[in-house]
């Protein structure tokens, strides 16, 4: 009774003040947290290499993209990349169009140049790069931007390439999509042949591809784009020593294409030392790299069984020898699930959540002393998945 009495006249009080002496602020922040938070991708250190991870393929929407440069650094550090280069299309420049539409009230002599004509150089591509360095920059995010663009021609005959590695990115053009990369090459840079069964029945070569190869202006295909996956392309890749990539060529917005599934979104895994752009582009010349794709790793089967041991630690937890059995715990490390298969059990190994494995007590099983497992969701030549033994107690 009392306090409702001391309550009732504090009301009163605050009442009769309130008009003259409350400061009610004009603003207020609803929430006080910082955003900006990165989802960190944990790789394994592979034979003395980090992983990085790239995307060498994403639009904007100066080419045909949604999102502006700076939207697009912003968001990869978001998705926990280290690498990524801006390729805009070379030819069909629809944001651009739009731009001009926009603008055409205010000078009706501005005219859009067609991506058709040979004066579609006309966009500074440079100045769109720029704007994504701009972005690292003022956000100060320890990422690696790559200088790139793509070159399309006829899906059938020709198809998409990317060009990376550039100093400057204006001036390449050539009606002769050959001339164009011989001129990439002249300043050092590389040139990746991308979703090579877009739009046809076959990834298999055309007349175009056999020239372009066979002189040696291809260093890189795309083994995977988005969630296509190409299983031919890993054999070329192995037979024609050419670096596997796997990239989003994103033209909307990640989020919607992979975070919310509750995946990774597509990248090649680069094995380097440093995060320099020499560095990677010198993994990336001596292929080293994992393609990475709806929850699949894709790559050399060499690097996939080093990859494998690094993300695994293997300890052995139990020996009974009278029955000949050995029991595993296995750990990964990493932040990539691996699906490990022996016979028909599947052991889906979620990152960091241990799981025993009992070997040998099946009397067929008869080498217990060997954790072999093959793992579903790595792909090697062929179409194949990697067997792979464990190493123990490293
Ligand atoms: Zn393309
Ligand atoms: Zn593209």
């Amino acid at each position: 009774m009392k306090r409702l009495i001391i309550f009732a006249l504090a009301v009163f009080a605050v009442g009769a003040t309130a008009v003259a002496e409350k400061k009610i602020p004009h603003a207020v922040r609803t929430f006080n947290e910082v955003s900006g938070r990165r989802t960190e991708i944990v790789l394994p250190q592979v034979k003395g290499f980090n992983c990085y991870k790239g995307d060498f393929h994403i639009h904007t929407s100066y080419s045909d993209g949604r999102v502006n440069p700076a939207g697009r650094v912003v968001e990869a550090w978001m998705d926990g990349l280290d690498i990524i280069a801006i390729t805009d299309h070379y030819e069909g420049r629809r944001g651009e169009q739009n731009f001009f539409k926009v603008i055409a009230p205010y000078n009706a002599n501005v005219k859009y140049q067609s991506a058709k004509k040979a004066n579609c150089v006309k966009a500074d591509f440079n100045a769109i790069h720029q704007e994504a360095v701009n972005q690292l920059e003022k956000s100060g995010f320890p990422m690696l931007l790559i200088k790139g663009c793509e070159m399309a021609r006829n899906a059938e005959t020709h198809g998409h390439f990317n060009a990376l590695f550039l100093n400057d990115l204006n001036d390449l053009y050539d009606e002769d999509l050959a001339e164009a990369f011989r001129k990439v090459k002249a300043q050092g840079g590389i040139v990746v042949h991308n979703h090579p069964a877009w739009r046809r029945k076959t990834s298999d070569k055309t007349e175009f591809h056999e020239q372009v190869y066979g002189e040696g202006l291809i260093d890189g295909v795309e083994v995977a784009n988005g969630y296509t996956f190409y299983p031919h392309i890993v054999r070329r890749c192995i037979d024609e020593k050419l670096t596997m990539f796997a990239n989003t060529d994103e033209h909307t917005m990640t989020a919607h294409r992979f975070n919310q599934l509750g995946l990774y979104r597509t990248m090649t895994i680069v094995l380097a030392k440093e995060l320099t752009e020499k560095a990677v582009k010198d993994a990336i010349l001596k292929h080293r790299t994992i393609a990475y794709s709806g929850g699949n790793l894709i790559g050399e089967e060499s690097w996939l069984v080093e990859y494998l041991n690094a993300a695994v630690d293997c300890r052995v937890t139990k020996v009974d020898k009278k029955n000949n059995e050995h029991v595993y715990m296995l750990t990964n490390n990493s932040s990539i699930t691996l699906r490990l298969r022996r016979g028909k059990t599947i052991y889906e190994l979620e990152p960091f959540k241990p799981i025993l494995v009992s070997i040998g007590k099946d009397k067929t099983d008869v080498e217990a002393t060997k954790p072999v497992f093959h793992v579903d969701n790595m792909w090697i030549v062929d179409y194949n998945h990697p067997k792979v033994t464990l190493e123990i107690d490293k």
